[in-house]
C-alpha cells in the first residue's frame, strides 16, 4: 500500500519525545500490573503445584471454576477435673460423655471443611483421669471430638509429657485408631514423622505441622523413638515447612507458645511467626496463653505474599478462674484456589469469639459461640465467685481490645 503522497512522513522532535514517553508509560504499566497480580488480594498462600494444575495451553478442557475450603482453628481443650467428672455423671454406659460440654459449638465445628483443635491434655489408656498439673483425660474424649467433626488435632503442647513418654505414645495410638482424624506435633518414630499429615478438601491440599515452645520442664527419655517437635529445633522446623510448602497448597502451623495470661505476643512469638511465614507457613494457629492474642497478617520478607497469624486462640474449654480465660476464639479462614492463574489465596478471615460457661461451683461446664451467649447466662456464671464483672459488654470489650475490628465480622 502506497502512502498517499508517495512521501514518508518525518517525525518532528516533539513527536519522538511523545512516543518515548508513551512507551515508558506502557512498560511501567506492565510492571505495575504484574506486581499487583502477584500481591493481589490476600495472596498466594504457598506455592502452587504446577504439575497437578490445569494449564489452558496443554489442554482443551475448560478451566475449572475456582474452588474454596474453610478451615476453622480452635484453641486449648483443657480438661480440668470438673469437666471429666461431669462427663462421667452424664454417661449412661459407665464411661464418659463429653457431648454436653461442646453441644453449643457443634454447628460451628460443622461449618468447617477442616476443623483443627489443640488437645492440651493427653489420654493415656488404663490410667485414672487427672487434672492440673499432670493432666490425663479419658479416652472417650477423643471419640467425642471426632464425632463432633474435628479433623486435625495438635498434640504438641506443654502438657504433652504429663503422662511421660508412655502416655504420649498411648495417646498417639488412640488417635491413630480414629480414621477421620489426623494429628500433628507428636510422632511415634522417625517413620511416622516423615509423613507430614495432610487433608484435601475441594481440590485444595492442606499440610499440617505442630510444635510447642514449652514442655513444663519435662523431656522425652534419651532412648525413646517418640518425637515432639519444638521451635528450638529451628533447622528441623524450617526443613519441615519447606517440605510442606513443596507438597501442599496451604501450610498450616499449630504452635503452642507465649506467656500465660498475657494479651500481647512476646518478641519470640513475633520473630518466630516471621520466620514461619518466610519459610512458607500460610496460616499460623497460636495457643497456650489461656487468653486471646491478636490476629495479624505477616508479610513475607521476600515480598512474595503474607501469612495469617493468630497469636493465641485462648481456651476452647477450661474451668480456670479469671475472666479473660473464659473468652476464647476460633479462627475461620476461607482459602480459594483459582485455576486460571493457578493461585491460592485467603479470601476471608474472621475471629469468632467463644465463651466458656460454668455455674456455681464449676457445674455444667459448656462452651458457646459469643453470638449465642446471653447476659442471662453470664449473670449466673460461676466466675462471679472470682471476679465481680462478667457480662456480654465485658466480653465484647475484652475481645475488641485485642482483636482488630477487620477480623470481627459476623459469621454464617
Ligand atoms: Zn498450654
Amino acid at each position: 500500500m502506497k502512502l498517499k503522497h508517495g512521501k514518508k512522513r518525518r517525525l518532528k522532535p516533539a513527536g519522538i519525545v511523545l512516543i518515548v514517553v508513551l512507551v515508558l508509560l506502557l512498560v511501567a504499566g506492565a510492571v505495575f500490573g504484574a506486581m499487583t497480580l502477584l500481591k493481589r488480594d490476600t495472596v498466594p498462600a504457598g506455592p502452587v503445584d504446577t504439575e497437578s494444575s490445569v494449564s489452558s495451553e496443554e489442554s482443551s478442557e475448560p478451566i475449572p471454576e475456582p474452588t474454596s475450603a474453610r478451615l476453622i482453628g480452635f484453641g486449648d481443650d483443657l480438661i480440668h477435673v470438673s469437666i471429666f467428672r461431669q462427663a462421667k455423671a452424664r454417661a449412661t454406659d459407665g464411661g464418659y460423655d463429653f457431648s454436653y460440654a461442646y453441644e453449643p459449638v457443634k454447628n460451628l465445628v460443622n461449618l468447617a471443611d477442616i476443623a483443627s483443635i489443640n488437645q492440651e491434655t493427653m489420654m493415656a489408656k488404663d490410667r485414672e483421669p487427672s487434672g492440673y498439673p499432670l493432666f490425663n483425660s479419658p479416652q472417650e474424649l477423643a471419640y467425642c471430638l471426632a464425632d463432633m467433626g474435628f479433623d486435625l488435632v495438635n498434640l504438641a503442647n506443654n502438657h504433652s509429657l504429663d503422662q511421660r513418654a508412655s502416655g504420649l505414645q498411648s495417646t498417639l495410638e488412640l488417635w491413630n485408631s480414629i480414621d477421620s482424624v489426623e494429628t500433628t506435633g507428636a510422632y511415634l518414630n522417625e517413620e511416622d514423622y516423615s509423613r507430614i499429615r495432610s487433608i484435601e478438601k475441594n481440590g485444595i491440599t492442606f499440610g499440617f505441622i505442630g510444635m510447642t515452645e514449652l514442655t513444663n520442664g519435662l523431656s522425652l527419655p534419651k532412648d525413646t523413638e517418640l518425637i515432639l517437635l519444638q521451635p528450638q529445633a529451628e533447622e528441623k522446623v524450617k526443613a519441615r515447612i519447606e517440605e510442606a510448602r513443596e507438597k501442599f497448597d496451604v501450610v498450616v502451623v499449630n504452635v503452642h507458645w507465649g506467656v500465660e495470661y498475657t494479651f500481647k505476643p512476646t518478641d519470640f512469638q513475633r520473630s518466630f511467626a516471621q520466620k514461619l511465614a518466610d519459610w512458607g507457613a500460610d496460616i499460623i494457629l497460636g495457643h497456650h496463653p489461656h487468653v486471646i492474642q491478636p490476629v495479624e497478617w505477616v508479610e513475607r520478607t521476600d515480598g512474595s505474599g503474607k501469612a495469617l497469624v493468630v497469636y493465641s486462640l485462648g481456651n476452647f474449654i477450661s474451668t480456670q478462674e479469671m475472666g479473660p480465660t473464659m473468652i476464647g476464639g476460633a479462627l475461620d479462614v476461607t482459602v480459594e484456589k483459582e485455576y486460571e492463574n493457578n493461585t491460592i489465596s485467603i479470601k476471608e478471615a474472621r475471629f469468632i469469639p467463644l465463651v466458656t460457661h460454668y455455674g456455681y461451683g464449676k457445674s455444667d461446664v459448656r462452651v458457646y459461640p459469643l453470638d449465642e451467649y446471653t447476659d442471662e447466662l453470664a449473670a449466673k456464671h460461676g466466675i462471679h465467685q472470682h471476679i465481680s464483672r462478667f457480662d456480654i459488654d465485658y466480653i465484647n470489650e475484652t475481645v475488641s481490645s485485642v482483636i482488630d475490628e477487620s477480623f470481627l465480622t459476623p459469621y454464617q
